[in-house]
């Protein structure tokens, strides 16, 4: 039998596939198994983003934060091979800031061509506004970048909406302002996702998500870039603080709150396939998508070693080893998860009433629940039915409620609390007498029986433990 498909078809997907696998941001199912590092070696930017102040990490890809050392090509090369020698999970090299990947083209490619050398291993990305793809479109098939990530927040072809959110873009020698800069922009962006995809490039868009300003566009921008054969679209939402420094902080634009964001990503999904895991990182990040390790790799433990040491130390052969055990493990966390896997196919029939619930699932990797709530900084966020469950999002939150030692005795659930408002079921591996008595003041079943089993079954069958869904009760 048949699937309909041609054999060029076929080896596209499968090709498509093999570049996903391992990569944590393209590919929901590997983020749990396989870490990223950015590489700040971008500073410069050709744009002004209306939520950005470059003193902090690039909004597009990190959360608002004070820039950690920047590193010349030679120095971020040595980092990677000093992480992945320790991260064995560690697969994918980004170049996602402090500025943009494509304003720095001597550093980013210079970066690219040393990879290739001393790690060929890894997976190579890079995130751009979009202004210059076409400019370099050859030296990123040169270097074999798989994955290329444009943030695209509008494509209001008048320039009006793109105005509110960049004050100016400098282009082939000349800075434009207000509707002008928006049109060249966007021009240049579509053209520039056209030439990645007819290379055969994985792109992902990312939108900004910025409350009262493009809320109503990300639809059609995510039919727009369906139709043009972008891989996965990531709506991210807009952090603004007055502290950040950035034009909308300072001009009261707020941050986009979690309704919103489940509302406009329920929008977009009729067109696209959509990322819900990502979690804003930061242009240096390190780890693992839900944890940030950037702080343990600093510059003078591998700046002063040589290539060839670290090269040593990175040991493909043991990383492949190690690659090869992470996907043993997968395949049997995907047996386990069968049946749940299967059911999540059909996720617009989750119930047989229509009706829902939320569970919170804390996790700290290899998709399992094996997260206490008291260091939980993120909770995983699935809707679940009597048939199916699916992922919504990741939630984070600022302050753990167990500080750790040194904070003993002080615990602060409040912000915990409002992240959680809307869920029904807490699925943790350990949670104590006084958090379980404040999360059920607000009616949420904090239930531990899941603990260390893995996740998407867990959280089918919790939702029918809990709910009886003929008439959808309280058990
Ligand atoms: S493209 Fe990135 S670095 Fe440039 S202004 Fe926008 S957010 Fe900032
Ligand atoms: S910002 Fe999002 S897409 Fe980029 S590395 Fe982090 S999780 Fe992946």
């Amino acid at each position: 039998m048949s699937c309909g498909c041609t054999h060029e078809q076929v080896k596209l997907q499968e090709n498509i596939l093999k570049k996903i696998n391992n990569h944590p941001c393209y590919s929901q199912n590997a983020h749990q198994h396989y870490a990223r590092i950015h590489v700040a070696i971008a500073p410069a930017c050709n744009i002004q983003c209306n939520y950005c102040n470059r003193k902090y990490d690039c909004s597009n890809e990190s959360r608002p934060g004070v820039t950690s050392a920047r590193l010349t090509p030679e120095e971020a090369v040595k980092k990677v091979l000093y992480v992945g020698g320790s991260i064995k999970q560690l697969s994918v090299v980004g170049i996602a800031g402090p500025g943009d990947a494509l304003a720095n083209p001597k550093q980013t490619f210079k970066t690219f061509e040393l990879l290739e050398k001393y790690a060929p291993d890894i997976r190579l990305c890079l995130s751009t506004n979009g202004l210059n793809i076409e400019k370099h479109i050859d030296e990123i098939l040169k270097y074999n970048i798989e994955h290329v990530t444009v943030t695209l927040n509008s494509v209001d072809e008048s320039g009006e909406v793109g105005a509110k959110i960049y004050p100016w873009v400098y282009f082939e020698g000349r800075r434009y302002h207000s509707t002008e800069a928006a049109k060249i922009l966007l021009r240049q962006q579509l053209k520039g996702i056209e030439l990645l995809v007819k290379n055969n490039i994985l792109v992902k868009v990312n939108s900004v998500l910025i409350p009262n300003i493009n809320e109503d566009e990300l639809p059609r921008v995510a039919k727009k870039v369906k139709e043009m054969g972008v891989f996965i679209f990531n709506v991210m939402p807009l952090i603004s603080k007055p502290e950040h420094g950035t034009a909308f902080g300072l001009s009261g634009v707020k941050s986009a709150d979690h309704r919103l964001v489940m509302r406009v990503r329920e929008a977009c999904e009729i067109d696209m396939k959509l990322m819900r895991h990502c979690r804003q990182c930061r242009a240096d990040a390190v780890g693992l998508l839900g944890e940030d390790r950037s702080d343990e790799f600093l510059k003078y433990e591998f700046a002063d070693k040589s290539f060839e040491e670290l090269q040593a130390h990175y040991d493909i052969k043991n990383r492949q080893e190690a690659h090869e055990k992470i996907e043993q493990w997968r395949a049997l966390l995907q047996t386990a998860n069968e049946k749940a896997m299967q059911e999540e196919a059909r996720k617009y029939e989750l119930s047989s009433t229509g009706e829902t619930k939320l569970v919170a699932v804390t996790s700290e990797s290899n998709g399992l629940i094996n997260d206490h709530f008291g260091s939980a900084k993120e909770f995983l966020i699935y809707e679940a039915g009597d048939r199916a469950i699916k992922f919504i999002m990741n939630r984070r939150v600022e302050t753990p409620y167990c500080k750790g030692p040194a904070g003993c005795g002080t615990y602060v659930i409040d912000e915990i609390k409002k992240t959680l408002s809307d869920c029904d079921i807490l699925l943790t591996q350990k949670i104590g007498e006084c958090p379980r008595a404040e999360l059920s003041d607000i009616k949420i079943i904090c239930d531990e029986d899941y603990a260390n089993e893995p996740i998407e079954i867990s959280v089918l069958k919790s939702v029918k433990k809990h709910f009886s869904f003929e008439k959808l009760k309280v058990c």
